[in-house]
C-alpha cells in the first residue's frame, strides 16, 4: 500500500466536511447542549421539584407518624424525634390532654413556635371536609414552607398532628447539588468526546481503506481487493467496487485482446494488398489474366477490411442505441430459407453439407434483414467452427406461438466455462488461439444487440469438441392480410392464433 502518511502530514487545516471532523464535532455539539439543557432544567425546575418531592415526602411521613402514634404509643417520641431529625421537619400533635412537639434534636417545650401557622391551617382543616389539608407558607428570602394539618384517628376527634416542613433545599444541599452537575456535566462532554471519537475513527476507517484500493485500482493494479469490513453499508459499497474492478479488468483484458486481434487480422489483408499490389507493378501488370487475377485478390482482401470495419461500427452503434430498425411482418422460416440458400453456393464448392427442416411457416414481426444478419452469423460461425465434421443442419420448430431457430454444428464445440462468455463482445475462445480462425469475436455481440431489439430469448447449448446448437426464439404473429401485407405494416398484433398464422 501506498504511504500516505506525508500527504497527512502536509495537510495543515482540519478539514471540516470529513466524516472524522464532523462525527466529532456533532457528539460535542450535542453533549454541550446536553450540558445546557441540564444547566437550565436545574435552575428553573429545581424549587418546584423539590416543593413537590417534599409535599409527598410530609404526606408519606406524617402517615407512618400517625400509624405508629396509634399503635404504639409508647416508643413513638423515640420515633418522632428521629422523623422529624432525618427529614428536617417540626412535628406537633394535640391530643385532648397535652401537646406533644419534635423538632428533631429531642421532645421540645412548647415555646409558641408556628403559632400562626398552625391556627391557620387548624382553621382550614376543621372547614375542610378531608381528612388532611396543606398549605404553602412563604416570607422572605427562601423560607418557605409546607403546613400540614391531619385528623389523628385515635378515638378523640380532636387530636391533629402538624408537620412545618422547610420547602426549598438550602444552601449546602445547593451547593452539593451543584458540584454533582459539575462532574456530571465534564463526565458527559468527556465521554461523549472519547465516543464520538472512537466512532468517527470506526466509521472513516472502512472509507479510508476503500479510497486507499481505489487510488490503487485507478493506477492499474485490478488485483487490489476492496475490503469494507465494519459495517453493511460499506460492505456492500466495496463487493460493488470488487465487481467493479472485475469488470474493468476484464474490459481492459479484452480491449488489449481485441487491439492484438485486430491488429493481426487487419495486418493480413493489408499486407496482402501490398503484395499483390506490387506484383501488379513488378510482374503482371502487363499479363491481363494475371492482373485480374492480383486484382481479384485485393478486392477480396478489401472486402474482408470492410467487413471487419462494418462489424466494429455495428457494435459501437449497438452500443450508443444507434441502430435504426424498419419493423415488418415477415416470415422467418421464408427469411432462414434465403439464408441456407446463399450457404448452399459455399456448401457445394468447400464440401459442406448444410441441411434445412423448415417448418409451418412463422410470421414474426421485427426487422428482416437484421434478423437474416443474427442468422447468417450464426450459420457461418457453425461452418467456421465446424472443424473437420463439415455437417451443418438449420432446424426451425415451431408451437405455443413462438417459433425458434436452431443452427447445428458438430464440430469443435465450447469448453463448458467459456460459454457464458461468447456473447461478449471481443471474446474469442481458447481454441481460436490453437487454431489460428479468424474472426474478431464481434459476431455475437451484434447477434445478442439486436436479438435483445427483438426481444427474443436466445442461448446456445454446445460441448467442446461434439458441437454447438445456436438458437433464438421469438413470438409469433397473425399472417398479415394481403391489403396489410402490401405495406407491410408492422402490426404487433401479438395474438398467436390456432392455424391462422399460416
Ligand atoms: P468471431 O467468430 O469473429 O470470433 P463471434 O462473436 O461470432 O466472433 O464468436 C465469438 C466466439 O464464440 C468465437 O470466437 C468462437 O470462439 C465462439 N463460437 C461462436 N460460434 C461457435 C460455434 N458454432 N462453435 C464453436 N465456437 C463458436
Amino acid at each position: 500500500m501506498a504511504d500516505h502518511t506525508g500527504d497527512r502530514a502536509r495537510q495543515p487545516k482540519v478539514d471540516t466536511s470529513s466524516i472524522k471532523t464532523t462525527t466529532l464535532m456533532s457528539f460535542v455539539i450535542f453533549a454541550l447542549f446536553l450540558v445546557a439543557v441540564l444547566w437550565g432544567l436545574f435552575n428553573s425546575f429545581i424549587n418546584t421539584y423539590y416543593a413537590r418531592a417534599r409535599t409527598q415526602e410530609v404526606i408519606r411521613t406524617a402517615n407512618a407518624l400517625e400509624t405508629q402514634f396509634i399503635q404504639d404509643r409508647d416508643s413513638f417520641d423515640t420515633y418522632a424525634v428521629q422523623t422529624a431529625g432525618t427529614n428536617g421537619i417540626y412535628i406537633r400533635i394535640d391530643v385532648s390532654d397535652s401537646r406533644l412537639i419534635y423538632d428533631g434534636t429531642r421532645t421540645v417545650k412548647d415555646t409558641g413556635a408556628f403559632a400562626n401557622d398552625i391556627a391557620r391551617i387548624r382553621s382550614k382543616l376543621e372547614s375542610s371536609p378531608l381528612e388532611s389539608v396543606t398549605e404553602t407558607r412563604s416570607s422572605t428570602g427562601n423560607n418557605s414552607r409546607l403546613v400540614y394539618a391531619a385528623y389523628i384517628r385515635s378515638g378523640s376527634d380532636s387530636d391533629i398532628m402538624y408537620i412545618i416542613a422547610p420547602l426549598y433545599p438550602d444552601e449546602v444541599t445547593f451547593r452539593i447539588l451543584r458540584s454533582m452537575l459539575i462532574y456530571i456535566s465534564l463526565i458527559v462532554v468527556l465521554v461523549s468526546f472519547f465516543l464520538a471519537y472512537a466512532l468517527s475513527r470506526r466509521l472513516s476507517a472502512p472509507i479510508e481503506n476503500l479510497t486507499e484500493s481505489a487510488k490503487e485500482l485507478s493506477q492499474g493494479n485490478y488485483n487490489v481487493k476492496f475490503d469494507g469490513a465494519g459495517f453493511t453499508e460499506t460492505k456492500e459499497l466495496a463487493r460493488a467496487l470488487n465487481k467493479a474492478s472485475y469488470e474493468m479488468e476484464k474490459t481492459d483484458f479484452y480491449q488489449r485482446e481485441i487491439l492484438a486481434n485486430v491488429s493481426h487480422d487487419l495486418k493480413t489483408p493489408l499486407t496482402m494488398i501490398r503484395s499483390y499490389a506490387e506484383k501488379i507493378i513488378d510482374i503482371s501488370g502487363d499479363n491481363p489474366e494475371k492482373r485480374n487475377s492480383d486484382l481479384g485478390v485485393i478486392i477480396q482482401e478489401t472486402e474482408r477490411l470492410n467487413r471487419m470495419v462494418t462489424d466494429m461500427l455495428s457494435v459501437s452503434n449497438l452500443q450508443s442505441n444507434n441502430v435504426e430498425m424498419h419493423m415488418e411482418t415477415f416470415d422467418l422460416v421464408e427469411a432462414a430459407e434465403d439464408v441456407y440458400e446463399s450457404f448452399r453456393v459455399l456448401a457445394s464448392s468447400e464440401d459442406f453439407e448444410i441441411q434445412f427442416h423448415p417448418c409451418k411457416s412463422a410470421w414474426i414481426v421485427g426487422d428482416r434483414s437484421r434478423i437474416m444478419q443474427v442468422m447468417t452469423n450464426f450459420v457461418s460461425n457453425a461452418v467456421k467452427y465446424s472443424g473437420d465434421n463439415k455437417f451443418v443442419d438449420i432446424r426451425l420448430n415451431k408451437g405455443n406461438r413462438k417459433v425458434a431457430f436452431h443452427c447445428i454444428d458438430h464440430g469443435i464445440g465450447i469448453p463448458s466455462d467459456e460459454i457464458s462468455h461468447v456473447w461478449d463482445k471481443y471474446y474469442r475462445t481458447s481454441a481460436n488461439h490453437e487454431r489460428d480462425i479468424e474472426g474478431t469475436g464481434l459476431g455475437l455481440s451484434i447477434v445478442k444487440g439486436l436479438l435483445n431489439l427483438h426481444n427474443a430469448r436466445y442461448g446456445v447449448e454446445s460441448e467442446e469438441g461434439k458441437g454447438s446448437d445456436f438458437w433464438f426464439e421469438m413470438e409469433t404473429v397473425r399472417k398479415p392480410n394481403v391489403k396489410n401485407d402490401k405495406s407491410k405494416a408492422a402490426s404487433a398484433d401479438t395474438e398467436g392464433s390456432d392455424g391462422k398464422e399460416d
